[in-house]
């Protein structure tokens, strides 16, 4: 922190002026001068003080908006060279993710988000453990995290395996934590993994059972909450149409 502080407050203020899309300072345009202006526009990580003034709800919004951005084709020119530069020397991400290894859901892409915004976890199911919840917990306790996002999200692989009882080396163990999600799936059609609305429903119980979990295992992130000093969210991503559907 005191390295950056240190650095001229002109080029801080211009290249960390956007947190996930949005102008937070107007004056800080007119700062940049000479610089190109898509370097100018999309440039810079999230600053302290940015991340620290905004509410878990304010974050929430942004990165539904990021999505939006993703989903309609309008998303930002990323500056990564200067991202990477900008938070070389300090991180204040405003969230933290949980949420699927599949190849097709990369969460910082698909909500528009940059260098920094976020921390991810990432485990096939999106499900929570003990070591899970300490990256959490040191998210949001040490790093000044605001919100804890799980992210499920259609046709998973992981689900199709707990609704058909796969067995394979340390995936079988795996797979057991995401069963209570099966079971607990309220569906009336065919309870097969061949049945993509089955599949897609016991995902979006399966991410309700995580936040249940993070909530019930870890008395840290529980009592951030209900001070107000997070918020514990869940969603949803469909594969088809690059919407994360946000449950609240
Ligand atoms: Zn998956």
């Amino acid at each position: 922190m005191s390295i950056k502080s240190s650095r001229c407050s002109c080029s801080e203020s211009a290249s960390r002026r956007n947190f996930l899309g949005t102008s937070l300072g107007v004056a800080a345009a007119a700062v940049v001068g000479t610089a190109a202006t898509s370097e100018v526009a999309f440039a810079g990580s999230l600053s302290k003080a940015q991340r620290d003034k905004m509410t878990p709800d304010q974050i929430l919004a942004l990165m539904k908006k990021g999505n939006k951005r993703f989903a309609s084709g309008r998303r930002q020119d990323h500056n990564y060279l200067r991202q990477q530069r900008d938070s070389a020397k300090g991180q204040y991400p405003a969230a933290v993710l949980l949420s699927c290894i599949d190849s097709r859901a990369p969460a910082e892409t698909i909500m528009d988000l940059r260098i920094g915004d976020v921390f991810n976890s990432r485990v096939a199911g999106n499900i929570s453990n003990s070591d899970i919840l300490g990256s959490m917990e040191f998210a949001c306790k040490i790093a000044g995290a605001k919100v804890v996002l799980v992210m499920g999200h259609t046709a998973c692989g992981a689900i199709k395996g707990a609704i058909d009882n796969a067995e394979l080396g340390n995936l079988t163990g795996l797979l057991a934590k995401i069963k209570p999600a099966v079971e607990a799936t309220q569906y009336a059609g065919e309870r097969s993994a061949a049945n993509y609305a089955f599949v897609d429903a016991v995902a979006r119980k399966n991410v309700e059972l995580t936040m249940a979990a993070i909530r019930r295992d870890s008395p840290v992130l529980a009592g951030m909450e209900s001070s107000g000093a997070i918020k514990v969210a869940g969603s949803m991503y469909n594969l088809e149409t690059g919407v994360v559907d946000f449950f609240a």
